[in-house]
C-alpha cells in the first residue's frame, strides 16, 4: 500500500498552513480489504520492532497526541496500541493541572512522564496543553506562554539526544465533524458519558483553536520531534497513517538485540535437565 507520510509533516521553517491538509483526506487510498490488511501487517511489525526495542533497552519513543475533542484521541489509543505489548508500553493522559503541578514550572509534570528506555509512551494530551487551551483561555500571561515554545523545543532536544525519539500528532478534524460526533454522543446512550457540555465553550473557540495550533505547528515543528497534521475524519485511514509513522520511525531508531553475555553453545539440550 502506498502511504505517503511526509506529506503530513510540518517542515521547519516554512509558513504552515492547516488549510493545507484536508481533514478528510484519504491519500487516494479507498477503505478496503486491502487498507485492513495492510494496517494489521503494520501492527505486526510495529509488534516485533518493539520487542527489540525492549529487549535492546536503550532508546524509548515518546508519541504525543493532540486534538480538539471528538477527533479521536481515545479510539487511536485503542487501535494503534493494540499492535503493542502492553508490558512495554505506557498512555498517560493529561488533565487539568493540579495545584501541586501549577507551584512547578509546566514541563514538571510532563518530564516525570516520559517513557524508560525501551519503553514506548503515549501521551493523551501533552505539555502543548500549555500553548493551546493556556493560550486561549489566557489561563497565563501571553508573554509566558510566548516563551513556552522555545522551552519545549529545548526540552524536546533534550529528549532525542538523550534517546528518546519524539512524534506528535495533531488528529486534525473540521468543526462541522465536530458538530456530527458531538450529537453521536448525545444520540448515543453508551457515549453519553463522553458528553461533556463545558467542550461546547471550547467548540464556540474554534477558530481561536485553530489559531493557536497553526503557531505551535510553526513553533515547534523540529527536525528533533516533528509534528505531523494528521487527516483524522477517515479513521480507518488515520490508523493507517499513524501507525505507518510508528513503525518507520521504530524502523530508523533500529534497535538492536543486545549482545549476550553467555556462549548459547554452552548450553545443549542435554544440559537442561
Ligand atoms: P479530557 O481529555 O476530556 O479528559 O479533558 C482533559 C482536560 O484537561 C481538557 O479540557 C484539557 O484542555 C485540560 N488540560 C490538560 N492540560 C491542561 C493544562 N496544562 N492547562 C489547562 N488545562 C489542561
Ligand atoms: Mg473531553
Amino acid at each position: 500500500m502506498d502511504l505517503d507520510l511526509e506529506q503530513y509533516r510540518v517542515t521547519p521553517g516554512h509558513d504552515f498552513k492547516l488549510a493545507s491538509i484536508s481533514p478528510d483526506d484519504t491519500g487516494g487510498i479507498q477503505k478496503s480489504d486491502r487498507s485492513k490488511d495492510a494496517f494489521n501487517a503494520t501492527l505486526r511489525e510495529i509488534w516485533d520492532l518493539q520487542e527489540r526495542l525492549y529487549a535492546e533497552g536503550e532508546q524509548a519513543l515518546l508519541l504525543v497526541l493532540q486534538a480538539m475533542d471528538t477527533a479521536g484521541k481515545d479510539s487511536t489509543i485503542r487501535k494503534v496500541a493494540s499492535g503493542i505489548n502492553p508490558q512495554g508500553c505506557r498512555v498517560y493522559s493529561f488533565k487539568v493541572p493540579s495545584a501541586n503541578e501549577l507551584a512547578r514550572d509546566f514541563l514538571w509534570r510532563v518530564h516525570a512522564q516520559v517513557p524508560r528506555k525501551g519503553h514506548i509512551g503515549i501521551f493523551n494530551r501533552s505539555h502543548y496543553e500549555d500553548v493551546l487551551v493556556v493560550r486561549v483561555k489566557g489561563l497565563a500571561p501571553i508573554e509566558v506562554v510566548d516563551k513556552r515554545y522555545e522551552q519545549i523545543n529545548e526540552f524536546e532536544q533534550l529528549l532525542h539526544e538523550t534517546g528518546t525519539r519524539v512524534i506528535k500528532i495533531m488528529l486534525h478534524i473540521s468543526k462541522e465533524y465536530q458538530r456530527e460526533r458531538l450529537l453521536r454522543r448525545l444520540r448515543r446512550e453508551d457515549k453519553l458519558w463522553k458528553f461533556n457540555p463545558g467542550d461546547l465553550k471550547e467548540r464556540a473557540r474554534w477558530d481561536d483553536y485553530m489559531e493557536a495550533y497553526e503557531i505551535m505547528l510553526n513553533r515547534c515543528s523540529t527536525e528533533a520531534a516533528p509534528w505531523y497534521v494528521v487527516p483524522a475524519e477517515n479513521r480507518w485511514y488515520r490508523n493507517l497513517v499513524i501507525g505507518g509513522l510508528i513503525r518507520d520511525t521504530l524502523t530508523e531508531m533500529n534497535p538492536e538485540l543486545p549482545d549476550l553475555d553467555f556462549d548459547p553453545a554452552d548450553y545443549p539440550p542435554e544440559s537442561i535437565v
